[in-house]
Order: structure tokens, then C-alpha cells, then sequence
């Protein structure tokens, strides 16, 4: 893939409309070139930021599909991302762990109970 077919495809690679065979081809080819990184740039710095801002929408599928494919072009692109994107989701399922009811112990069985509070009644010398 050269420069030229790239730019030609990019709107297809950012639609999700490219076989797989040819984003993958697409985004070796960005990866080592510098033009074409600096082409795919404005994409990437759709920002950190907005990326990470958004990124619980974007998890939700509660985000619109065009940003939601800038967004997915932009995680592939950024490897920054894609560390904070992994640490997210690490995040959410620790966090999904953690609230689930903590396990109790046991109810005391109620001969035990009843046997207590049999010993406490009695009268201070049967102790
Ligand atoms: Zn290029
Ligand atoms: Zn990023």
C-alpha cells in the first residue's frame, strides 16, 4: 500500500468499511510512515483527552457511530490510549468484583443461639 491508495481508503478505514486484510495493511502502512502518521494525526489528536472523556460512552455503546469509529480509529492508532483503555476496562471489571455482597459468615444455627442465652439466664452460682 502506498501514501496515495491510504489516503484514497482512509474514509473507508474510518468507516469500518475496509476488509480487515486492508485495515490491517492500512494501519502498518501509518505506523511506518511518517507522512502518513502526520496525516492520521489530526484523527489522533482528536485528543487524549476527548478520548478518555469519552471513553465510558464509548464502552456503553452509548455513543453516536461516527464518533464512536473516530474514537475506535484513534485507540488503534494510540498506543497511550489503548494502555488506558485496557486499564479501564481492568478498572470497571476489579470494580464489578468488588460489589458483589461480601460473603457473611454463616448465621449462628439457632440451637447454638438458644443454648447462649439459656447459660446467661441461669442464675450466677449454676455458672
Ligand atoms: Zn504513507
Ligand atoms: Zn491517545
Amino acid at each position: 500500500m502506498n501514501c496515495q491508495t491510504l489516503r484514497q481508503k482512509l474514509a473507508e478505514y474510518v468507516g469500518e468499511m475496509l476488509p480487515a486484510a486492508d485495515r490491517d495493511a492500512l494501519s502498518a502502512h501509518i505506523l511506518g510512515c511518517t507522512e502518513c502518521t502526520a496525516l492520521v494525526k489530526p484523527l489522533r489528536d482528536l485528543a487524549c483527552r476527548e478520548v478518555i472523556d469519552s471513553l465510558a460512552d464509548y464502552l456503553d455503546g452509548t455513543m453516536s457511530g461516527a464518533d464512536s469509529r473516530s474514537l475506535a480509529l484513534h485507540l488503534e492508532l494510540c498506543t497511550e490510549c489503548e494502555d488506558y483503555l485496557d486499564a479501564y476496562q481492568q478498572t470497571i471489571r476489579l470494580a464489578k468484583t468488588s460489589s458483589e455482597p461480601p460473603c457473611l459468615d454463616p448465621p449462628l444455627p439457632d440451637a447454638l443461639v438458644r443454648t447462649v442465652l439459656a447459660w446467661r439466664n441461669r442464675p450466677p452460682e449454676a455458672r
